[in-house]
């Protein structure tokens, strides 16, 4: 927990003013804008309010007291602002506590620039304000453009097109035998990825957004200091939003020093094919990595700790993908634990548990995916009052503030779902708040779509949750064997899923698991976001014949109406 000081601020140049009334004692929780003491001059008397959210740890002075500004008032114990019940809600002032002749100054400065920084200082900057943006990396777009979401598709569609032409050697048509060439695959992915973020750099400019490439640390709740390669920078601002994104999780026992030993970015770079390859963790960024690997010519194992793979989703969706990547990985293994690794010469060797039964396996190279860690402890935030839990993740309220006035945080750091998608609509909040505008985060649902093949993607209240939540509820369920345009790309396993609640017909759900499942998903968040009921879908005309169709013929199902499948009543 960070102990952060409340100062007299500036008040109009008066000096030794007396202490009227304290209204706080120690142990009281205050918001920001609480106001925490009264001072009297001859003239008048004004109250000083507090700029940080806490517990106070210690009151400085007495009634009677007299102060000065910069005088130390209170110690307040940092607490994370979405447990409290009044959460701080209103915007900036500029914090009191700054020091010194300092370099830059700007508006709003942000602090990582991935999917949420980025997409925040671009838009602090449309709404005129004075942004600067820092990276610690060579490359703008963070995780996302660099080492997840853009490289892992552009893998993802070369084992597409493999797998779909490898299909059509059954209807006639044959290219071959594969012949792979990583460097060029590895170049594609490349190229891509510094289109993109090249992109950044441009629309940056564009803006006037000022970049600054090194790591930021705080000083105080106004000041952070920029290290770059070859010096250091303080930089002072009004506000600022911390984006400073997440890492993979490493697990303890793993010889990470063992260079056949990666994590997802290690899996990205694609340094060979391994023969023989384990993966750790059974989610979404595990199995598309499966379905690269395996594509290539690997022969892979899925290990999971939980009872299915792609926690989250409907066990319906994720057997339909399992029928197919049962027929393609060497195995899955679900409840199993790996219990011990020993690197040796011809591999590492790994101990996988289940139940009462414990087996040693050889990999030439073990991928692990266990998920990712919030960066909330990298950036001595408590220097500024943030706070900051014992995951390192920072809590915000539902327009993106800290506990601390001008401290702002988004994207992975704050929470789950960590996707690239959310963090971009943070970004925005968090910039329109800086910039004086009052906005929240109130999306009704945010997407998920994992990108294996099939494709897994759902929205809104999945079937599990409704059942364990007691919500009365009507599934619509459309096969795609009845899908005229899944049948002619060859691609009929799969489904689409409308979940509406029972007594309105108000879409509040949906899961769709085939090809493009995840472009054919928006739809259906659209419906949610505009509060459609399943009449509106199914009188609204779908191209024939399209995946979509089949949105369209799930809400039929439950408005009684399909008649492209017959649902005896
Ligand atoms: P990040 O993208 O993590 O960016 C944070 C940035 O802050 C980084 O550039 C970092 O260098 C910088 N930084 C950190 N500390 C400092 C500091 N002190 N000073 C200066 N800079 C700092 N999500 C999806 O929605 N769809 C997908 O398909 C998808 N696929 C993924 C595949 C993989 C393999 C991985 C690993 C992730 C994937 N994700 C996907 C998740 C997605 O990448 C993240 O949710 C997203 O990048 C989070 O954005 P962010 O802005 O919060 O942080």
């Amino acid at each position: 927990m960070s102990i952060v000081d409340i100062k007299i601020p500036d008040i109009g140049g008066s000096d030794d003013v007396k202490v009227a009334e304290i209204y706080v004692k120690v142990g009281d929780k205050i918001s920001v804008d609480d106001n925490v003491l009264m001072l009297e001059t001859e003239k008048a008397t004004m109250e000083i309010p507090a700029d940080v959210a806490g517990v106070v740890e210690k009151i400085l002075v007495k009634v009677g007291s007299k102060v000065t500004v910069g005088d130390t008032i209170l110690k307040i114990a940092a607490v994370n602002p979405v447990n409290k019940e009044d959460s701080p809600d209103k915007t900036t002032t500029l914090a009191n506590n700054v020091s010194g002749e300092l370099e830059f100054d700007c508006d709003v400065l942000v602090i990582g620039a991935g999917p949420g920084g980025y997409t925040a200082a671009f838009r602090a900057s449309d709404l005129r304000q004075k942004v600067i943006l820092i990276e610690k990396h060579a490359n703008l777009g963070g995780v996302c453009l660099n080492v997840g979401c853009i490289p892992s598709k552009a893998l993802l569609h070369v084992a597409k097109v493999i797998n779909e032409a490898k299909a059509m050697e059954k209807h006639g048509v044959s290219f071959g035998k594969m012949k792979l060439d990583i460097e060029q695959i590895r170049e594609y992915k490349a190229g891509i990825v510094s289109k993109l973020t090249g992109g950044l750099r441009g629309l940056a400019k564009q803006r006037n957004v000022e970049v600054v490439f090194g790591g930021a640390k705080f000083v105080s709740s106004n000041q952070v200091v920029v290290t770059g390669e070859n010096d250091k920078r303080t930089i002072r601002f009004k506000n600022v939003i911390i984006a400073t994104g997440s890492s993979s999780f490493q697990l303890p026992g793993v010889p990470y020093e063992d260079p056949r030993v990666i994590d997802s970015t290690g899996a990205l770079d694609l340094q060979d094919i391994p023969r023989n390859l384990l993966i750790i963790g059974g989610g979404i960024i595990g199995l598309e990595m499966a379905e690269v690997y395996s594509t290539f010519g690997s022969k892979v194992t899925v290990v999971e700790l939980g009872d299915s793979i792609i926690p989250g989703a409907d066990k319906d969706l994720v057997k339909v993908l399992e029928n197919r990547i049962k027929k393609t990985l060497h195995a899955i293994k679900t409840n199993t634990m790996c219990t011990k690794f020993e690197s040796k010469a011809n591999g590492i060797y790994v101990n996988l548990k289940k139940a009462d039964t414990e087996d040693t396996h050889l990999f030439d190279k073990v991928l692990v995916c266990v998920g990712r860690r919030p960066n909330g402890k990298e950036i001595e935030a408590d220097k500024a009052g943030v706070y900051v839990d014992e995951r390192g993740f920072i809590p915000v309220d539902k327009q993106c503030r800290t506990n601390v006035k001008n401290i702002y945080a988004i994207g992975d750091v704050v929470g789950q779902p960590m996707l690239a998608h959310k963090a971009t609509h943070e970004g925005k909040v968090a910039a329109e708040n800086c910039a004086g505008l009052n906005t929240y985060f109130d999306a009704r649902t945010i997407p998920n779509v994992a990108y294996t093949d099939p494709e897994i993607a759902w929205m809104g209240v999945t079937e599990n949750e409704a059942k364990e939540k007691g919500f009365a509820i009507e599934v619509g369920k459309f096969p795609w064997l009845a899908s005229g345009r899944a049948l002619a790309n060859g691609r009929d396993d799969g489904f689409t899923k409308i979940i509406v609640d029972k007594n309105s017909k108000k879409i509040i759900g949906a899961g769709i698991v085939g090809v493009n499942a995840g472009e054919l998903l928006a739809e259906t968040v659209l419906a949610l976001e505009m509060g459609c009921d399943v009449h509106d879908v199914a009188l609204t005309i779908h191209a024939h014949p399209t995946l979509s169709e089949t949105i369209g013929f799930a809400c039929e199902i439950i408005d009684g109406s399909i008649t492209d499948i017959y649902v005896p009543r």
